[in-house]
């Protein structure tokens, strides 16, 4: 930006900051025409790799709670095979082996193969490891890297993914993604959109496995379990939920005393996650409620400074698509997200991008005058990335007027790039997909809500990394 436009962008700072009012954008962008259907079977993004009874469809996940482990998971199609990893720090030298299970499935009239999820634990910080599956002429050979040790200024750099299903556009976000330099993914829930498909539900799991491998190989996703992994079937005889889903990928619950592996957290280099599910109970005194009042005690802003909430179904959202239903959440929990200063939530579901400023609705009574959201320090700045590109398009039709708590929404297709710097500062990108080019649309620089509070901010030295620019007004308001 520069000359006029400079001048009067920083006027118009200027003015929010003297006012206090801002006032939000909805993008004008209008993308051209892109395919929006599911990859044919037989594309080869969908190859099934060479040699007989090969692993598929491999991905890895936090194994534990603090980023020492890592669980590998893959599906045998012919036969289970052994549940090994081979693991070690130098390329084809394989000094270490774990040992898995393995489990298998049926759904209406599909059978799964053989799912195997292994932990591999025990891992040194900021490491690279080769790992291999698989045995003979059908091993295949992948490698990932470990995080550093958690440590506040620890800087780490996050993806946030969600609704992706199997579609060209989905193709789009993983190879966009994987340019970014992001480590790990946050995934939001609605993974492959397999329940669209009767006859083919797990062969459209089957794919999408295979489509996400050449980035869930490699980097851990943090899973987040959306509506369409309800699988709620009782026409099929399929009556229990999640049941694709919890087969198939793994959480690590327990490491967070969770007592389901539909809701847990994980800490991470300097950031604290906590994963929600918008589909389990979670009204006061429920396994969740108890579980996330205890996990917020659990966090210490001294060491992850970065306290960061994923779920599925947002709390804020003015797009017509899902509004509301986000509500029942909010109000069992905005609460506690404002009592501990939580930096960000990100959720999915709406199949558009939107941000919202510092706002809560902490004061709404049911018989009083409050009912509107009003800015609030204390509140997390809530994301909705439901835009991964999957079959069932974008939700292009947002309430009009754009509500005062909204700051910038659009219908595209993206991803999104959390970079934590250090304790203080975090670089964040929303990336629209441009018909084929990676677009930032979004960019806020964030200043974490505990250690940018005045009185520990006295505590930080002077060299401590510090933005003078322009990016650092636009995340005041
Ligand atoms: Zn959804
Ligand atoms: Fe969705």
């Amino acid at each position: 930006m520069k000359g006029w436009g400079l001048l009067v962008f920083s006027l118009h700072v200027i003015s929010c900051l003297v006012s206090g009012v801002s006032s939000g954008r909805t993008s004008s962008y209008v993308r051209t025409e892109f395919p929006s259907r599911d990859i044919p079977l037989e594309s080869e993004w969908f190859a099934i790799p060479k040699g007989y009874n090969a692993p598929q469809q491999v991905h890895i996940t936090q194994g534990d709670y603090d980023g020492k482990a890592v669980i590998v998971s893959w599906v045998t199609p012919e036969e289970p095979g052994p549940s090994e990893v081979f693991y070690g720090k130098k390329e084809k030298q394989y000094d270490q082996k774990a040992e898995g299970t393995t489990t298998n499935y049926t759904f209406y009239d599909y059978k799964s193969g053989y799912i195997h999820h292994c932990l591999v634990d025990g891992l040194e910080y900021n490491t690279k490891y080769y790992y291999k599956i698989g045995s003979g002429d059908s091993a295949r050979e992948f490698w990932f890297e470990t995080p550093p040790a958690i440590d506040p200024d620890a800087s780490y750099t996050f993806g946030i993914i969600g609704d992706l299903g199997q579609t060209f556009n989905s193709l789009s976000t993983l190879q966009h993604y994987e340019k970014t330099g992001g480590q790990t993914v946050l995934f939001v829930g609605d993974l492959s959109y397999a329940d669209r498909y009767e006859h083919d539900d797990g062969i459209r799991w089957d794919s999408w496995g295979r489509l996400v491998e050449r980035s869930t190989a490699y980097q851990p996703w943090i899973w987040n379990a959306g509506n369409h992994e309800i699988e709620y079937r009782p026409d099929l005889g399929e009556t229990s939920t999640f049941k694709p889903y919890l087969h198939r990928y793994m959480t690590p619950y327990l490491a967070s005393k969770s007592s389901s592996p539909m809701w847990y957290a994980v800490r991470r280099a300097s950031a604290h996650i906590i994963v929600l599910s918008s589909y389990s109970p979670f009204v006061k005194y429920t396994p969740q409620w108890w579980w996330l009042k205890n996990e917020f005690k659990r966090v210490d802003r001294e060491k992850t400074p970065w306290l960061i909430v994923l779920m599925h179904s947002p709390m804020y959202n003015s797009n017509e698509a899902h509004y509301m239903e986000g509500e029942s959440m909010r109000a069992a929990f905005e609460k506690w997200f404002v009592k501990y200063k939580v930096d960000l939530v990100f959720a999915g579901h709406v199949h558009a991008y939107e941000r919202s400023y510092r706002i809560s609705n902490v004061n709404y009574n049911i018989t009083s005058g409050n009912r509107y959201p009003v800015p609030d320090k204390s509140a997390p700045v809530y994301i909705t990335v439901g835009d991964g590109g999957n079959q069932e398009g974008l939700a292009s039709r947002f309430n009009d007027p754009q509500p005062d708590y909204s700051a910038f929404r659009e219908a595209s297709y993206g991803h999104s790039i959390l970079q934590l710097k250090n304790r203080t500062h975090a670089v964040y990108r929303w990336n629209r997909n441009d018909d084929g080019n990676n677009v930032p649309a979004d960019t806020v620089v964030f200043h974490n809500q505990y250690w940018t509070s005045s009185t520990r901010r006295r505590r930080l030295k002077k060299n401590h990394f510090h933005l003078e620019n322009l990016e650092d007004l636009i995340s005041l308001f």
